[in-house]
């Protein structure tokens, strides 16, 4: 019987090593297509499992079926738990024998006792430590094999497979732990570098190389923003580079402040931000532009108390090319700082409109002042 169940402990870990496959990003998404595709998976697992048995007497068999619905119930609950479990029972009712009844009550035995350790137990998660783990399953796993005493000579029986049986499912459980462990930390690890990889982490808002994966998604209707700092050189001069980082992370927060969902802010380098606008259209767009500079200048910054202006160039864009769209607003912003600064400037196919008050504020900006000093 060892050697069969070793068998089937060799089938579970392959099928568990393919199911990790079926978890795709971190955290670990709710009931989606690859939840059902991993309870499909498991349900198949269990079915083929079936496959390899041990014959404890004829019409009685011993396999780890029982891991996948253990697994399901306590990570999914008894409703997925069932999905899994139906299946397996049915295909041993139709297998017959004496022991198909007292599969069937094992089964459920086991779907009610890891929905209650579950609900006792409330962390369904997977940063639930080991020992915890390895308690649930064995309780769940209780229950397998006990209706082996109400079959004749029942006792005997019970002796010969209980523990077996009992000992291998938890190892069979603990290997497909580790397996799904190792995937999800790899998930956990890339989503938590990903994130690292492409956000500014003095401004917590998204960087130049995010700014470039997502530029060539630009459609017709949609517009590039550059936002640059106005005399911001003289503000670090002024108040020293801590207070010019607070500066810089306030207006990243202002400027994401007045975004809709689907646009982003970026820093683009130094004291210059990107925004990408969706759908803004030409009518909005200068409004939009303009309302991005107002909400940098309106009030001083609280981290350095003084007002502090931004230079806005803004592009629509109206052919394929987003390139060009960066280099339009590149070039709008240019003019912004030519006409004196605080103000926004709309690149119109090759003529710029401006709005805006140039100069108003940041004249009066201690920042201007030591600049002018
Ligand atoms: P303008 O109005 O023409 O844009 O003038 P400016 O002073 O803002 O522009 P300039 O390019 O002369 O200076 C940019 C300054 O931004 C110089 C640099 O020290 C500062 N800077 C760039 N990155 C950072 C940063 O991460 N932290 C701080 N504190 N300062 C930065
Ligand atoms: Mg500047
Ligand atoms: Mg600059």
């Amino acid at each position: 019987m060892l050697t069969t169940l070793f068998l089937n402990l060799c089938i579970l870990t392959s099928c568990a090593f393919m199911l990790g496959f079926t978890y795709r990003r971190w955290p670990v998404q709710g009931r989606g297509p690859w939840f059902w595709a991993r309870s499909a998976g498991l349900a198949a697992t269990g079915l083929l499992l079936m496959q390899f048995p041990a014959t404890v007497v004829p019409g009685v068999f011993a396999d780890l079926r029982a891991v996948p619905v253990v697994f399901t119930v306590l990570h999914s609950g008894p409703v997925a738990g069932l999905a899994v479990a139906l299946p397996l029972m049915l295909y041993r009712l139709h297998l017959g024998g004496i022991g198909a009844p007292i599969m069937v009550l094992s089964t459920i035995s086991m779907l009610l006792v890891g929905t209650v350790v579950r609900r006792l137990d409330s962390m369904p998660g997977f940063e639930v430590s080991w020992r915890r783990r390895v308690t649930r399953s064995l309780l769940t796993l209780l229950p397998n094999g006990v209706g082996l005493l109400l079959l004749p000579n029942g006792q005997t029986l019970f002796a010969q497979t209980y523990l077996p049986l009992l000992l291998l499912s938890l190892a069979g459980y603990v290997v497909v732990m580790m397996i799904v462990d190792s995937r999800l930390t790899t998930l956990r690890l890339l989503s938590t570098l990903e994130g690292q990889a492409l956000l500014d982490p003095l401004t917590d808002v998204a960087n130049r190389r995010q700014f470039e994966h997502d530029l060539p998604g630009l459609t017709v209707g949609d517009a590039v923003v550059m936002v640059d700092i106005d005399h911001f050189k003289a503000l670090n001069d002024t108040y020293g580079h801590p207070m010019g980082d607070a500066a810089l992370r306030e207006v990243a927060q202002r400027l994401r402040g007045e975004l809709r969902g689907g646009d982003r802010a970026y820093r683009y380098g130094g004291e210059e931000f990107a925004v990408i606008l969706r759908d803004v259209g030409a009518t909005s767009l200068p409004v939009v532009a303009e309302r991005l500079r107002a909400a940098v200048g309106r009030d001083p910054l609280s981290s350095v108390d003084v007002p502090v202006t931004v230079s806005v160039g803004a592009a629509l864009m109206v052919t394929g090319d987003p390139r060009q769209v960066v280099g339009r607003a590149d070039q709008a912003l240019y003019q912004a700082k030519a006409a004196g600064r605080n103000c926004t400037v709309m690149s119109v196919g090759a003529d710029f409109q401006q709005s805006g008050q140039p100069g108003s504020r940041s004249e009066h900006s201690p920042a201007s002042s030591a600049a002018q000093a």
